[in-house]
């Protein structure tokens, strides 16, 4: 039997989870969505997720179909209907059927899908041993193009990042903006340890807000250690003693390997251990 998933105003059959070709999030990746984790039956960070959606859908000019009681609402109908105990929640809201071209006021009611699936993105090994990552010529979108704090459907400036990676037999990449500060991963945020501090960029330099990064920078500091939010460089990343990156999907990841300079050991550090196994802590409860 097929997932259940939440389309329009109810919740139908995956078979029947069908949208139109005329949906504005396909035609133009008119859109915005969040990706949430369950973790023992509980949504993570929900007010967080549900909050974000709601300015990235305010920056395009998306006027969302219900408020965000009903959304959460549906929301949770969503994962129960899917008895979701551990897994990932992706909620999209496209703009919704229009005319042919660009203008988004021809179509008419944003659309809601909601699905609530198991998810894992990477082997446990990778997080024991650490990842390789590499720089990407593919800068993030600049400021002045769509806002990199909003989380909209158009993802290809992501993904021909995500590309560069691919074809160097690694997963991820690390996005640099348009002046050349580390702005963050194809799909994660950036940390490093220098000396027990921990630093990652500042969301300005390009990056999204991410409710992980959030929920580890409060973690960290709980920890006593010093957080401190600045413009890194890629000579940051390659003299670090440590490297990590955070994500809804990624958790908390080690980076061990940055276009060919080791970092720190070669093994993941002491700091991301801990803060990863203070992150599930966290988020189980
Ligand atoms: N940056 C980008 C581009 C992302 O798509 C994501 C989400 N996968 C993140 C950072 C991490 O954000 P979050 O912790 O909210 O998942």
């Amino acid at each position: 039997m097929g997932l259940k998933i939440w389309l329009g105003d109810g919740l139908v059959d995956e078979k029947d989870a069908k949208i139109s070709v005329f949906d504005h999030g396909l035609l133009y990746g008119d859109g915005v969505f969040e990706g949430i984790r369950v973790y023992d039956s509980r949504i993570f960070e929900f007010d967080a997720h549900i909050d974000r959606l709601f300015e990235s859908a305010k920056v395009i000019r998306l006027i969302m179909p219900m408020d965000k009681r009903i959304l959460m609402d549906a929301t949770q109908k969503t994962v129960d209907a899917n008895n979701l105990k551990e897994g990932y929640i992706r909620l999209i809201i496209t703009r919704g059927v229009g005319s042919l071209g660009l203008n988004p006021f021809t179509c008419q009611k944003a659309q809601v899908i909601i699905i609530a699936d198991k998810i894992q993105l990477y082997p446990e090994e990778l997080y024991e041993k650490g990842m390789k990552v590499v720089s990407a010529v593919t800068m993030r979108n600049h400021p002045l193009t769509i806002p990199p704090q909003v989380k909209s459907l158009n993802y290809l400036n992501n993904i021909l990042a995500k590309i560069e990676a691919l074809d160097n037999n690694v997963p991820e990449c690390i996005m640099y903006n348009h002046i050349g500060y580390v702005a963050e991963a194809s799909g994660d945020n950036v940390f490093i340890v220098k000396q027990g501090t921990l630093y990652t960029p500042t969301t300005e330099a390009g990056a999204l807000v991410g409710i992980t990064r959030d929920v580890i920078i409060r973690l960290a500091r709980k920890e006593g250690i010093t957080v401190v939010e600045k413009d890194l460089t890629r000579f940051d990343l390659y003299t670090c003693d440590e490297f990590f990156l955070t994500g809804t999907a990624a958790e908390v990841i080690g980076i061990v390997d940055i276009d060919r300079r080791v970092i720190g050991n070669g093994e993941v550090g002491p700091v991301t251990k801990l803060l990863r196994k203070r992150f599930f802590e966290y988020a189980r409860g």
